[in-house]
């Protein structure tokens, strides 16, 4: 019943210039989506500019036969008793006219708006409620700063501000946000623009007829995805840009009954101090227009093999892997605090330099070395001191010291510094053997990092160590990659759950607790679904399931071509299956596939096999797609404490630890034995040819911990 066709988001402007050619922020901002596509932002450098432009707009929006509704970021009415105040009337609208009225503006930015805004405050007894000016000493009736002002007679802020928590009130003038200013120079356009045919005002007037409605919006309600899409677009990004882009790419894809409810669920207040559309609609508004900062999905056929392959050799397999899959994950920015472990989505660009100054390294004196002569030195010293965080606030002159504590920025006339330890103290002075080379126990400006040097790539998982570095070069907050969404399921009818009773040929389910701690450690998020039957509709029900809440699927069981291996039918069956048949061992075919859009690893059921397949192929596949890119397993050359004879074909990969610095092999290379998996600490890696091992022969050993990074 709301049904727009055409949404169209201002961002205003109360700036006393014209706006620079070229497009910046302090300007106007329209975005624009017609018929569900996005339109370029458009850019206006002054409010007249843009009032014609938005008055042409309509008319061509109503000609072709086109509802728009049009949303303005400043606030439509002001806190209840204002308008009688001035007009005596509760009545915004004729506030809009009396306002309309008076405010002056020109194409150049000029107004007259702390002048009405001081007649204004003349209606109230004490200070206020109108408060900041650009100068001091004009309009005496407007106070500089807003204390003293009591909000007695009329409230600082509407409901609705309350309620949506905006950072300032629309009594505010100047400082940003000048939420005041831009109404006060914003209304009497409204009150022209409403007076078009087939306009009419949000939540004012009737508007479920009108053709084009006008309301107030916020961008704060979509914070988080602006500063996403800001981060996103790098240095260039224009926030205004991206607020009004995003705002009305929200509102457009909003479904229609939620707009409607956002639009018709109101409190009282609203009818005199007006609403912010969308407050208490957040999360609807940002999932909205979140969609596009997530990549596609991968194609359907993204895990076919090369026809006529019997079986794919491990490096084979791997590369296949690395080429075809990419990010599917979306992005956000996290504060830094919270970004350990996370995938970075931007290159981390240093705000500042590190250290940002020269200062010293250690306790001493400090001094300007080429003022000293030759031989053995004796200073008078300055009075005062340079401590970190505290420079000394002077110049220290020539053959003069000064006292330095590590850490302190070099005073001006100082570039050496001795240690503490190497002077002998004395009355207002220090002595100390020379030869010191200039610029000794200093630390340079820069000299870890210079300032817009890249200090991180994307794609790095974020360790402790990165955090101190980005804190370091001045960031607060940083790009990263959505969380990777893993979800886990076991298939098999003989499963029972850990704490049930087992019958006769029923076992417990040892796949899902070891596949799930396993994805927790490398950092991403569990969707646990739990058993399933051997039945395929159970199944289909399953990964319905997992396509929905998780961006990658691992089943375990079910995943060779028998009659209950139903992970494979289904896969095969939605026509999006590969089966993997790789020279490894342990491990039996891995299905590959895609389902509703998510990648499954169809792993095998023996929880040795579901392991090490998890471990060689998952795991990196997962990295990739988390944003993280591929990452080989870090392995070592360790001498071999053990014996062993290979055929060639496939790669092998043996349950190992290491003792006395050489690699041991579980006593029983048994698929089903789950203590030597327990057992080990890693894999030992033999090769897929031939091999002949005789104990302190150099073996590939890979700690599982090696695998636990990206
Ligand atoms: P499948 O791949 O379904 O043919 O299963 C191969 C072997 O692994 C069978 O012996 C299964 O009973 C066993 N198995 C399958 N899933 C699990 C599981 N979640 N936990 C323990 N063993 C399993
Ligand atoms: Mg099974």
């Amino acid at each position: 019943m709301t049904g727009f066709d055409t949404v169209l988001v201002v961002d205003w402007s109360a700036a006393c210039k014209r706006a620079s050619q070229t497009p910046s922020k302090d300007a106007i901002w329209l975005g624009l989506v017609r018929e569900g596509e996005p339109q370029e932002p458009i850019y206006c450098r002054s409010r007249i500019e843009a009032e014609a432009c938005i008055a042409a707009l309509f008319e061509q929006e109503m000609k072709a036969g086109r509802c728009v509704l049009a949303a303005f970021d400043f606030p439509f009415g002001y806190p209840r008793g204002f308008a009688r105040a001035i007009t005596g009337s509760v009545d915004p609208l004729l506030l809009w006219d009396w306002l309309a009225a008076r405010i002056e503006d020109s194409g150049q930015g000029a107004n007259n708006r702390f002048d009405v805004a001081e007649k204004m405050n003349a209606a109230f007894d004490g200070p206020g409620p109108f408060w900041g000016k650009t100068h001091r000493d004009r309009w005496p009736g407007i106070p500089y700063r807003k204390t003293g002002i009591l909000y007695d007679e009329v409230p600082e802020k509407r409901t609705c501000d309350r309620i949506a928590r905006t950072s300032s009130s629309c009594f505010q003038l100047c400082y940003s946000p000048t939420v005041g200013s831009q109404m006060l120079m914003g209304v009497p356009m409204l009150s022209r623009l409403r007076r078009m045919e087939g306009v009419a005002v949000w939540p004012f007037e009737h508007w479920r007829t009108a053709r084009v409605v006008l309301a107030e919006i916020w961008p704060g309600t979509i914070e988080r995805v602006v500063r996403q899409a800001v981060a996103q677009r790098g240095p260039g990004a224009i926030r205004d840009r991206e607020q009004v882009r995003l705002l009305s790419l929200a509102l457009s894809r909003l479904p229609d009954a939620r707009l409607g409810d956002m639009m018709m669920d109101l409190p009282s207040e609203a009818a005199e101090e007006g609403w912010v559309l969308g407050v208490g609609y957040e999360e609807d508004l940002m999932r909205a227009c979140d969609d596009q900062l997530k990549p596609p999905p991968l194609r359907d056929d993204c895990f076919a093999l090369p026809a006529g392959v019997d079986w794919t050799p491990v490096g084979d397999a791997l590369a296949l892997l690395r080429a075809r899959l990419r990010a599917v994950v979306g992005q956000e920015v996290v504060p830094l605090g919270q970004a350990a472990g996370r995938v970075l989505a931007g290159p981390v660009v240093a705000q500042r330099a590190n250290p940002p100054e020269a200062n010293t390294a250690v306790d001493g004196y400090g001094f300007a070395d080429d003022s000293l002569g030759e031989g053995d030195q004796v200073l008078p010293l300055v009075d005062g001191r340079a401590a970190a965080g505290v420079p000394y606030p002077g110049a220290v002159p020539p053959g003069h010291a000064v006292r330095v504590l590590t850490g302190a920025a070099l005073p001006e006339g100082v570039d050496t510094v001795i240690l503490q330890e190497d002077v002998t103290l004395g009355e207002g002075r220090i002595a100390f053997r020379g030869g010191l080379k200039t610029g000794a126990n200093t630390r340079r400006a820069g000299e870890d990092v210079e300032a817009g040097a890249t200090v991180l790539e994307a794609g790095r998982v974020l360790t402790p160590a990165d955090l101190a570095l980005c804190a370091a070069v001045g960031l607060a907050d940083l790009p990263v990659f959505g969380r990777l969404r893993v979800a886990v399921i076991s298939t098999g009818d003989e499963l029972v759950e850990p704490g049930e009773t087992a019958r006769a040929g029923q076992i417990y389910d040892a796949n899902r607790p070891m596949l799930t701690a396993l994805v927790g450690q490398m950092g991403y998020d569990v969707v646990d679904l739990g058993r399933v039957a051997d039945d395929r509709a159970a199944l289909r029900a399953a990964l319905d399931r997992g396509a929905r809440q998780a961006d990658v699927i691992l089943t375990s069981g079910g995943a060779s071509s028998g009659d209950e291996d139903h992970v494979s039918a289904l896969l095969n069956e939605a026509g999006a299956m590969a089966e993997w048949r790789i020279a490894l061992k342990p491990g039996r075919p891995l299905a590959l596939g895609m389902w509703g859009g998510a990648p499954v690893f169809g792993l095998p059921g023996n929880p040795v096999a579901a392991l090490v397949c998890t471990l060689i192929f998952a795991r990196p596949a997962m990295a990739v797609l988390s944003g993280a890119g591929w990452h080989a397993p870090q392995g070592f050359d360790v001498p071999a404490g053990f014996e062993k004879r290979k055929k060639p074909g496939r790669r092998e990969y043996l349950r190992a630890r290491i003792r006395e610095g050489r690699a041991e092999v579980f006593r029983s290379e048994g698929s089903g034995r789950i203590s030597g998996l327990s057992w080990a600490e890693g894999l030992v890696e033999l090769p897929d040819g031939p091999a002949e091992i005789r104990p302190g022969d150099a073996v590939r050993y890979i700690p599982f911990t090696s695998f636990i990074g990206p």
